[in-house]
């Protein structure tokens, strides 16, 4: 901020202030550190991470590996104005979601039908609602949390009855499944320690342990 100097009026320092700000670049290429520009040392840590036009978008295709955009709703519209079939006007269009999936159904002048899937769908569930509620949960992250960040931005996710129908159905019988193998390779790592060593130490750290 500018030092305002006593002999401004308030009608010039604000004037200068704004003119101050309207000068700022805030063009995204200004947000770009120069040392990000410069550092051609840089090496991607693999393939996924590449930008170049090679076949990485295909890469994980159809897996929760598969990256995915934040997409604007009237871009995405854009891609409905002309029929695929035939190249006519797109005449009636209309959307569907569930969460994360949107569904756009499109009819154009000639009578061709369709309809494209934000995502895939694994018997009846979209893909992307079990991923939302999947990478929420296995980053320890609680519902609370992704609902704000996702409302603040208006980011589309399945709301909080199917989110925690997701956990309850198919996260935490997997968590019990990862919990038990784990649990069952720890027992047999201790029961071999005690063979070779005739004992197993047992500690906790003291707090609420017992
Ligand atoms: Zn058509």
């Amino acid at each position: 901020m500018p030092v305002i100097k006593s002999f401004q009026s308030d009608e010039q320092a604000l004037a200068e202030n704004l003119s101050e700000e309207l000068s700022l670049d805030v063009s995204m290429l200004s947000l770009d550190p120069p040392s990000d520009k410069k550092d051609l040392s840089f090496a991607p840590l693999s393939s996924t991470t590449s930008t170049s036009t090679t076949n990485t978008e295909e890469e994980g295709s159809g897996t929760y590996k598969e990256r995915k955009w934040i997409v604007n709703e009237s871009n995405l519209m854009q891609l409905f104005t002309r029929c695929p079939q035939c190249g006519q006007t797109v005449i009636d269009t209309k959307k569907f979601s569930f969460g994360s999936l949107l569904r756009v159904s499109w009819e154009c002048i000639n009578g061709h039908e369709g309809s494209w899937n934000s995502c895939n769908e694994t018997r009846g569930m979209a893909d992307n609602n079990l991923l939302v509620a999947a990478s929420t949960l296995f980053t320890g992250a609680t519902y609370v949390d992704i609902a704000d960040w996702a409302a603040c931005l208006n980011v589309q996710i399945p709301q909080k009855t199917t989110f925690y129908a997701i956990q309850s159905s198919y996260l935490i019988p997997v968590v019990d499944v990862f919990y038990k193998e784990q649990q069952a390779k720890l027992l047999e790592d201790l029961r071999l320690q005690n063979v070779l060593q005739k004992g197993a130490n047992l500690s906790g750290d003291g707090r609420s342990d017992r």
